[in-house]
């Protein structure tokens, strides 16, 4: 890179335009190097030196670099921090070059890859138990279309939503990459700008069809402009990525957007499904329930949770496959051994289709697929099989003639690097036998060699050796050197070093030739082979995909049945109607943290019907309140993904919709206020709900001064028992807004129990219906460790408040005959109508100046009597 415009600093910035804005990977031998901003950058995430090499403009041109034999795990840290790399490679051999251009001449080089975070395939740089996901979305005729895909297994869904709710749908999928329009005004925050006619529908079309081959995808199912538009550009980002090389892409698959019990973004991080909120998956609820064995059936579990099912049949098949193992748990011990030794086929899969696997990848396709056939020799030799198992058995067999092939054609263990060989088996091609036995007999003539020159030589320290850069050579320590450096030794001098001197012989130089000879053909017969297996598994991969996917499939049930028989869970009842009865209800993630402890969690139940639908629930901070809450919204959200719930029984009226909020939490990092939070989550909650959504609500207003707050949870409680109607529990510190229980008929007051013992305060965490006599904030503040002389300050000060209180009715004095929200709401249009007629009769030209200041005034009276 020394002095202006060197041919090499021309070449890197022609590579660096156009890896954009990716670090660019530049191959320089053994290293990949970053030069300017993208080695500062890196240098930094990486924590490895920056140095410089040359000058540019005068100024030096920083410089960091990896050795290429661990790249991997550089890209790693790289692509979670969050860049994406481009990767360029020599594109010919330094003599190709000098051939080419003379002695001068520069080595070509390409960018051969892209490194994204939604398209990793190495084993190296995916997390077994997660799915990594890419999307690309755009809207099309008011309609906005998401394509998204798991190139690591090749599933590629396609689905549909209102502009409204692509934030819900993007929360759901949680594609660790999104692409979208570069001008696309509302596309989501950190999508990458891509082209906008990528994004077109009819070539979207016309690329899965030819992906496919077949002459129209109604055989895939029915799909809109939009998914097709968005699929466009998923193929069109794949193919940029992959330099013109697509990855392996199963038939795409259309979701209804309507298929699934809909949570949002607020929703999800609050429930903590697939990560807790310190981020990660450690105390999330997919951390209390995994027990999968394999990573397959682990990725297939988040995508459950992540998207729990509408339709009644669907969840049942499921569920009747989890009881079927639930009720015998010799079958699931025996089952889950299998499993638990059949390797990942769907990403071994996943590497093979795009070009990047290797003789262990071939290993593993062979030993999942002989194991899904054992497996569905197992259950299928069963009886009363349930109807999901009976779909899913006939997907495990048929693969007889692979695996037969496979397992002949590889060693039992094959390596993961194809260049060194050694992954072909004996017998299955004989000259390639034969190259080998050749190289052995050579191998061995050089071991009798190194006997023979001890002998002859008389040096019994004489070794025969073999390194990178000499290949074979004969050793014998420094002392010895000069009997053999004699001109007749029939010895040629090749190396002093230290202490030893190497040399090399006629003989030794036949035999090395034919090692070397017989092994490179060797190699050359094994890369044959390698390449006719990979097209035979490349042929059959929708059957292998299909597979794993079964298998997948039969160990969440499995993992389900086995959670649900270690915490005493129960089968729940899904019903059509607008009911929630769940009695001794747990909270899975917090039962598991007590338990760790030596603590009982106690159960309790929540009764929800039409008559009895919003459930008001007062009683000291730290009683259970949000646990009890969550533990609800999380047991509806496990029963319909298909599995077992931590109660004694369940009833679950199917939820459309779910919503959980919590008043105040912290989200600074948004740069919003905290209560403007608070309230945006909360209108999104009084739009989309219906009667078939079930809201948990945790101390909602708590973010404002207490006016505020008590005046908009009590709007908020209003609004979805008049409005919505729909099943709710409203955890509140507010006493006042038991008050709603005298207007409001299908609403409940209850409270979390609470006792002061010998002046302690204890917790009982039992749900108990009627309202909260009193906080008990003080204790709590007892029990947190504020000093005694701040308590006592406090006592009296609250003494004070309550005299107060009970002399002027409280915070809500004057609330009691404020007209119920609905009633209130037709008044004020009512008088608001009134007035939108009179302004409509008005004939504005009609007046003179002084008229109109008139009926300005008029107007303005009328608007405030119907306000106050
Ligand atoms: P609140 O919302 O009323 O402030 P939380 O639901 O946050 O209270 O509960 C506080 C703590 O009490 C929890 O972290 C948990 O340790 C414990 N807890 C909550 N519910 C139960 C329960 N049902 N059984 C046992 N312990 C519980």
């Amino acid at each position: 890179m020394a002095g202006a415009a060197t041919p090499m600093m021309e070449q890197y910035h022609e590579l660096k335009a156009r890896a954009g804005d990716c670090l660019l990977f530049y191959r320089m031998g053994d290293f990949f190097e970053l030069f300017f901003e993208d080695a500062k950058a890196a240098s930094q995430i990486l924590d490895i030196a920056l140095t410089s090499r040359g000058e540019h403009d005068g100024d030096p041109v920083p410089m960091c670099g990896v050795p290429v034999h661990s790249a991997e795990g550089y890209l790693a840290r790289l692509i979670k921090a969050g860049c994406r790399v481009a990767i360029a490679e020599q594109v010919e051999s330094p003599a190709e070059a000098k051939q080419r251009g003379g002695s001068k001449a520069l080595v070509k080089r390409d960018i051969v890859r892209f490194v994204t975070a939604g398209t990793l395939t190495e084993e190296a740089l995916l997390e077994p138990r997660r799915a990594n996901l890419l999307a690309a979305v755009c809207e099309l005729r008011g309609q906005v279309g998401i394509a998204c895909c798991d190139i690591s297994t090749g599933r590629v869904e396609l689905e549909e939503c209102a502009p409204e709710a692509m934030g819900a749908a993007l929360a759901r999928i949680g594609a660790s990459e999104v692409v979208a329009p570069e001008d696309w005004d509302v596309a989501p925050d950190d999508a990458i700008p891509r082209p906008r006619t990528e994004f077109a529908s009819e070539e979207g079309e016309a690329r899965l069809k030819r992906l496919h081959e077949v002459a129209t995808l109604d055989a895939f199912g029915a799909f809109s402009r939009a998914m097709l538009a968005a699929a466009g550009g998923l193929i069109a980002y794949l193919d940029h990525v992959g330099r013109g090389s697509l990855p392996f892409l199963l038939p795409p698959v259309g979701k209804a957007g309507d298929e699934h019990l809909a949570m949002d973004e607020a929703t999800r991080a609050s429930l903590e499904i697939l990560s807790s909120q310190q981020g990660g998956r450690q105390g999330s609820l997919i951390a209390a329930i995994d027990r999968c064995v394999t990573g397959a059936g682990a990725r297939q579990l988040a995508d459950d949770l992540a998207a729990p099912l509408m339709s009644k049949p669907a969840i049942e098949a499921r569920l009747a496959l989890v009881r079927y193992f639930h009720e015998d748990p010799l079958l699931r011990a025996d089952l889950r051994d299998e499993l638990r030794s059949a390797p990942d086929i769907g990403r071994a899969l996943g590497r093979i289709v795009a070009g990047r696997g290797s003789p262990r990848d071939l290993g593993q396709v062979r030993d999942g697929l002989a194991e899904a056939q054992r497996i569905q020799g197992r259950l299928g030799a069963r009886p009363d099989r349930p109807a999901l198992l009976d779909e899913l058995l006939p997907q495990l067999s048929g693969h007889g003639a692979l695996v037969d092939l496979l397992s002949r054609a590889l060693v039992p263990s094959p390596p993961t690097e194809r260049s060194q060989g050694g992954f072909i088996a004996e017998g299955y091609d004989a000259a390639l036998d034969e190259l080998r036995s050749a190289s052995g007999n050579a191998r061995r003539a050089i071991a009798a060699l190194e006997a023979r020159y001890r002998d002859e030589t008389g040096i019994a320290a004489l070794k025969i050796r073999h390194n990178g850069v000499l290949g074979y050579f004969i050793e014998v320590p420094a002392r010895y050197g000069d009997r053999l450096m004699a001109p007749d030794s029939g010895f040629t001098h090749r190396q002093t070093m230290a202490n030893a001197v190497r040399f090399n012989s006629l003989h030794l130089h036949e035999e090395a030739s034919r090692i070397a000879e017989a092994g490179g053909h060797a190699l050359a017969a094994e890369e044959g082979h390698f390449e006719e297996l990979t097209g035979e598994v490349i042929a059959a991969r929708a059957g292998i995909a299909a597979a794993a996917a079964a298998l997948a499939r039969i160990d969440v049930a499995a993992g389900q049945a086995e959670r649900a028989a270690e915490g005493n869970w129960c089968l729940p009842e899904i019903v059509e109607d607008l009911s929630l009865d769940i009695r001794g209800g747990r909270h899975p993630v917090v039962e598991s943290a007590l338990a760790r402890a030596g603590d009982r969690f106690v159960a309790n139940d929540c009764v929800l019907s039409p008559a009895d639908r919003l459930w008001l629930i007062g009683g000291p901070n730290m009683g259970g309140k949000s646990t009890f809450l969550r533990q609800n919204a999380l047991i509806v959200l496990l029963a319909q993904a298909g599995g077992y719930v931590p109660a004694s029984s369940a009833t679950i009226g199917l939820v459309d919709r779910l919503f959980s909020r919590v008043g105040a939490s912290d989200n600074l990092a948004r740069g919003r206020s905290t209560f403007m939070v608070e309230m945006v989550e909360t209108a999104a909650i009084l739009a989309q709900a219906s009667e078939r959504s079930f809201v948990i609500l945790d101390e909602v207003g708590r973010g404002t001064s207490t006016y505020d707050g008590l005046a908009l949870a009590w709007a908020v409680v209003e609004a979805v028992h008049e409005t919505i109607r729909c099943r709710c529990l409203f955890a509140t510190h507010y006493h006042e807004l038991a008050r709603l229980a005298e207007t409001c008929d299908a609403l409940s007051l209850h409270h979390v129990r609470a006792r002061e013992w010998k002046g302690d305060l204890v917790l009982l965490h039992e749900l108990a219906s009627g309202p909260a006599d009193r906080s008990y904030g003080l204790a709590v503040a007892r029990l947190a460790g504020v000093p005694k002389d701040v308590l006592s300050r406090a006592k009296s000060v609250l003494d004070r408040l309550e005299q107060g209180r009970a002399e002027t009715g409280g915070l809500a004095a004057g609330l009691g005959d404020l007209p119920l929200f609905a009633a209130a709401r037709e008044v004020e249009e009512q008088a608001a109508d009134g007035l939108r007629e009179q302004l409509q009769e008005l004939d504005v030209d009609a007046l003179s100046p002084r008229e109109a200041l008139e009926m300005l005034y008029e107007l303005k009276r009328r608007a405030a009597s119907t306000v106050d």
